[in-house]
């Protein structure tokens, strides 16, 4: 056993650890666990867990379904809100995923995501991610969500009127004990909407805070009797929750390899490729970064959220905002089009293989837009050479299958999964009827 699998043995003994959760994702990013003793932490590390794949979604036929999980002793964590009550202490290990050979299964999103993690390494890079995930709370009525806002503020309004901070708090309090370091937390624009920012860190990190905060806002809100949704637009006619991504390559010596302190944006040529990538491969990446029917009836304008294929160093309606930096190692990009309702691993990886094809190819990024693009026809936009991002989920798993950079950063194994299930998901919602068509059409026809 190594020395970090014996720190978390440790860790075990000395806070009385009675159960793990040992956890990781399908490739739709919902969470998967399997709880074990304590007293098999040992083996879990030595030996792994053995389960049937064939029952998880997207993963493998039943001929090859034993497969393994293989706990990262990096993910050890007390799980705050499982421990309060009853007096056992719950806590969590992220695990990879290996498959009946015992090599790392082509299935598992978080090792597309360290396959990606590995090409920059080689080139001598590490990604520096940090998320910025909105979500709503909504009142439960009979234990069910419905879409009533627990209260009516509005962006960084104070109490009385944000009702939620308590449960604000008690969330910052639970991701704490978890070891996150949040960096501000904030009623946002609708009714109902918050966003809890929390320190960038390295790309699988990143990845793993994300699928851990949906879990800890999901289960404190349910404390206080209130739903937390990630569901991208829950309320039409005004905004909905993204999950804006900040990102920026550091060298092996520590330095911000996006920084320049010479350019007019503050942005290094390596940062310029960076960004142009992600414009190039920008319609292609919305599948897995807005991977749901739902997704797209936020990115619509007038919401704050991106349309158009375009950067800015001023305006929130591009999809890729220049955030002011007070510090060289500040200097980063922030892509506006992700929601949180993304798998964080597939989402991350193909943001950074977009980039990384950039700096590959040398691209170079188009000039910063500085006008309100929402306010563009077509004719501006064709000016500026301003592509849209797709319309639909449809369009967006089309887009998505023309793509081979984007289709090689998920593995085909993943690309093929994926989208057989987004375009069944696609094809359901084209044949379902809609409140809006009976509003419409009911009495008219
Ligand atoms: N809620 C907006 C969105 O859908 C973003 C608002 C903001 O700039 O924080 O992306
Ligand atoms: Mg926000
Ligand atoms: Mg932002």
């Amino acid at each position: 056993i190594d020395a970090e699998a014996q720190s978390v043995l440790d860790a075990i003994e000395e806070n009385d650890v009675d159960f793990l959760r040992i956890q990781f994702t399908d490739i739709l990013g919902t969470v998967k666990n399997v709880s074990i003793p304590a007293s098999q932490a040992e083996k879990a590390f030595t030996e792994g867990i053995y389960f049937d794949g064939s029952s998880i979604e997207g993963f493998v036929r039943i001929q090859e379904s034993d497969m393994r999980l293989k706990p990262d002793p990096n993910t050890f964590a007390i799980l705050p809100w499982k421990t309060r009550e009853d007096g056992t202490v719950s806590a969590r290990l992220i695990a990879d995923v290996m498959d009946a050979s015992g090599s790392n299964f082509a299935g598992d999103p978080r090792h597309v995501l360290k396959r990606a993690l590995k090409k920059a390494g080689n080139m001598g890079y590490t990604l520096n991610a940090g998320p910025e995930p909105e979500f709503f709370l909504f009142e439960e009525e009979d234990g069910r969500a419905t879409t009533i806002t627990h209260d009516a503020g509005g962006y960084f309004d104070l109490a009385p009127k944000d009702l939620a901070s308590d449960v604000r708090r008690d969330i910052i309090y639970g991701l704490e004990q978890m070891g996150f370091e949040v960096e501000a937390s904030h009623h946002e624009v609708a009714e109902g909407q918050h966003e809890i920012d929390f320190k960038y860190d390295d790309g699988l990190t990143t990845a793993d805070n994300i699928a851990t905060f949906r879990a800890v806002v999901r289960a404190i809100a349910a404390e206080h009797e209130l739903h937390s949704t990630f569901m991208p637009k829950p309320i039409a006619g005004i905004n909905g929750s993204g999950m804006h991504t900040h990102l920026s390559l550091f060298t092996e010596d520590g330095e911000n390899a996006f920084h320049d302190a010479d350019d007019e944006f503050n942005l290094s040529e390596t940062a310029d490729q960076f960004l142009a990538g992600i414009l190039e491969h920008a319609p292609a990446i919305t599948a897995v970064c807005n991977p749901t029917v739902n997704s797209y009836k936020r990115l619509v304008s007038g919401y704050e959220a991106p349309v158009y294929v375009a950067w800015s160093d001023v305006n929130r309606s591009a999809l890729i905002r220049k955030p002011a930096a007070r510090t060289p190692a500040a200097s980063r990009i922030e892509l506006r089009s992700p929601d949180p309702s993304c798998n964080p691993y597939l989402a991350l990886a193909v943001m950074l293989q977009a980039g990384i094809d950039g700096i590959e190819r040398g691209l170079t990024a188009p000039d910063p837009v500085r006008e309100n693009i929402y306010e563009f026809d077509e004719t501006a936009r064709e000016e500026y050479g301003i592509d849209t991002l797709p319309a639909n989920l449809g369009e967006a798993i089309d887009v998505l299958e023309t793509d081979e950079v984007i289709l090689d950063a998920l593995g085909d194994h993943i690309a093929e999964k994926f989208i057989e299930a987004k375009r069944a998901e696609f094809d359901d919602y084209r044949a379902a009827v809609s409140e809006w068509e009976l509003d419409q059409y009911l009495e008219t026809f």
